[in-house]
Order: C-alpha cells, then sequence, then structure tokens
C-alpha cells in the first residue's frame, strides 16, 4: 500500500489532511509513514508493537526490591495493600500499575520508554488494565498503541518529548496525552474524539516543571506518573462526553514548546530548582553523595 501515496505528516493536523485527501484512516496513514520512514513493511512494524505491548505488560509487574535507591520503593507494594480508596477497582489497578512501572523503572528494569523512561508508567499504567478490563483484543490495542506513538512523534516534530528541553509538560504531559488519544481510540475511533482527549490531557499538564530531587527519577516522578494516567482518563472521560477541545492539539504543542522556552533552565532536569532546590531534596542528595563515597 504504501508506494501508492504520497504520505508523510509532522503535525495531527497533517494526519487528518491526510486521511481526507486519500479517504484512509488514521492507522493507514501512521502505518504508511512509519513504513517509509523505518524502511521496514508494515506487518513488521505491526510485530514491532506487538512486542511493545507484551513489554509493557511485563513492566507492570512488581519486580522492584532494590535498597540502593533512596526513595521507597515499595511504594507499589503499599498501594496494592491498601485498605481504602476513593476509586473503582478498575481506576485502583491503573494507579498500581502507573506507580509499579515508574518504580520498575527507577529500580532499572525493562520499561517501554513511552515516550520516556521518566514517564514510562503512564501508557502501560492505563492501557494494560483497560485492555484487560474490557477485554479489547490484541489487535485493536496494537491500533491504540500507534495513535498513541503518532501523538508522541508529532510532539516531537513540533516541540520536544524531553524534560531536560521542555520541562515534565514534555515528559508527563506528552505520555498522558498520548495516553488519551490512544485511549479513546479504543472507546471511539474517531479522530475528533481522539483529538480532543489528547489536548485535553496535554492543556492539564501545560507548566509542568522537571525537579528530580537528587537528580533521580523518582521523587516527583514515581507518583506523577499515576497523575498523568489520572488525567489522562480524565481527558478521555470529558471527550467521549462530547467536550471537544477548543484549542487543536498542535496548537497546544506549540504552546507547550513556547512555555518550556521560556522554562528557567533550573527546572529542566538539572537539579537545581523547584523540589530538587528543597531542603529536604538538598539533604537527599548529600545522603546519596556519602553513600556513594562509602
Ligand atoms: S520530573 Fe523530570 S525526570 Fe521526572 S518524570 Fe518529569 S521530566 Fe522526567
Amino acid at each position: 500500500m504504501s508506494t501508492k501515496y504520497e504520505i508523510k505528516y509532522k503535525s495531527f493536523n497533517d494526519i487528518k489532511s491526510n486521511m481526507d485527501k486519500y479517504n484512509l484512516s488514521p492507522i493507514e496513514i501512521i502505518l504508511i509513514d512509519e513504513s517509509k520512514r523505518s524502511k521496514l513493511p508494515e506487518h513488521k512494524i505491526i510485530e514491532k508493537f506487538e512486542h511493545i505491548l507484551e513489554v509493557m505488560k511485563d513492566s507492570i509487574n512488581q519486580k522492584a526490591k532494590d535498597d540502593r535507591f533512596h526513595v521507597s520503593v515499595d511504594m507499589a507494594e503499599k498501594y496494592s495493600n491498601r485498605t481504602k480508596s476513593f476509586f473503582s477497582p478498575l481506576v485502583q489497578d491503573i494507579i498500581l500499575s502507573a506507580l509499579s512501572t515508574s518504580v520498575n523503572n527507577a529500580c532499572m528494569h525493562r520499561i517501554v520508554s513511552a515516550p520516556t523512561g521518566g514517564a514510562s508508567g503512564v501508557m502501560p499504567g492505563v492501557l494494560v488494565p483497560i485492555i484487560k478490563f474490557y477485554k479489547f483484543d490484541d489487535d485493536i490495542a496494537i491500533k491504540a498503541l500507534l495513535i498513541g506513538a503518532a501523538i508522541g512523534n508529532v510532539i516531537k516534530n513540533l516541540a520536544t518529548l524531553s524534560g531536560a528541553e521542555g520541562g515534565c509538560q514534555a515528559e508527563i504531559g506528552s505520555a498522558s496525552a498520548m495516553t488519551a488519544g490512544a485511549v479513546a481510540y479504543l472507546f471511539q475511533g474517531d479522530i475528533t474524539t481522539v483529538e480532543s482527549a489528547s489536548s485535553i490531557a496535554l492543556k492539564n499538564m501545560l507548566g509542568l516543571t522537571c525537579d528530580p530531587v537528587a537528580g533521580l527519577v523518582e521523587i516527583p516522578c514515581i507518583k506523577r506518573n499515576a497523575m498523568g494516567a489520572l488525567n489522562a482518563l480524565l481527558a478521555v472521560d470529558l471527550s467521549l462526553s462530547g467536550i471537544k477541545t477548543t484549542i487543536p492539539l498542535d496548537e497546544v504543542i506549540l504552546a507547550m514548546k513556547d512555555i518550556g522556552d521560556k522554562m528557567d533552565s533550573t527546572l529542566k532536569e538539572t537539579g537545581l530548582g523547584g523540589l530538587a532546590a528543597t531542603e529536604t531534596g538538598k539533604k537527599l542528595l548529600k545522603n546519596l553523595e556519602k553513600s556513594h563515597n562509602r
């Protein structure tokens, strides 16, 4: 199929224009583009995404028991032993899955960077429990992943996916936007709902700084993954009710870039500002340095 069409997308709007121009689905557009970029046939791309889904499923399992890390790596274990929650069992599972994957990332277990290691808990945290709960088959789950990946590509093209460049809005914000678009696709499938969900999710994350304590991807990152997951759910819930984004996704991404460019460098993964510069943050850094010098 790919040789027939002159398809390339940079923005979300490009995806929509190509859909109209060639009367193709977003998945067809994404696969044609990806096949051209990667020089892989489309069935190989699908295979890659099947593998990604398997790794995501595996990454939500708790493995972390590593006391080299100063943060309590039993965070997911604590949450799994809760006796009370405001949330439904599915949402509790989503929170636990996001925490577990993120703790696994902190402990250097295998995760999928979606779009980065720091934000790796959001997408599997939401998608894997939802796929299981609603019994979506892997075929539709792969398509949802492709949608999420395409939104990540658009953010990379128009702005950045790096906390060091754009603050945490570019990492957890992007992960949340990718996830919201993917989940909206699972339930509704139309491109307008996907765009609204993704756009709402990213708008809610604008301005988020990257200020990891002691330079480790733990504080505030792990809990923030759970927050990014819930934010994605909220955005999907709103968009499925028919609420539309007023600002198109591409423009929200450009706003994110503008905010990231204006953000002080101390708030972009340097460990010099925000939470990293608090009294406790500095103490934790000192303790960590001492333990390394022992
Ligand atoms: S605070 Fe920084 S390191 Fe942590 S998840 Fe956000 S962008 Fe990544």
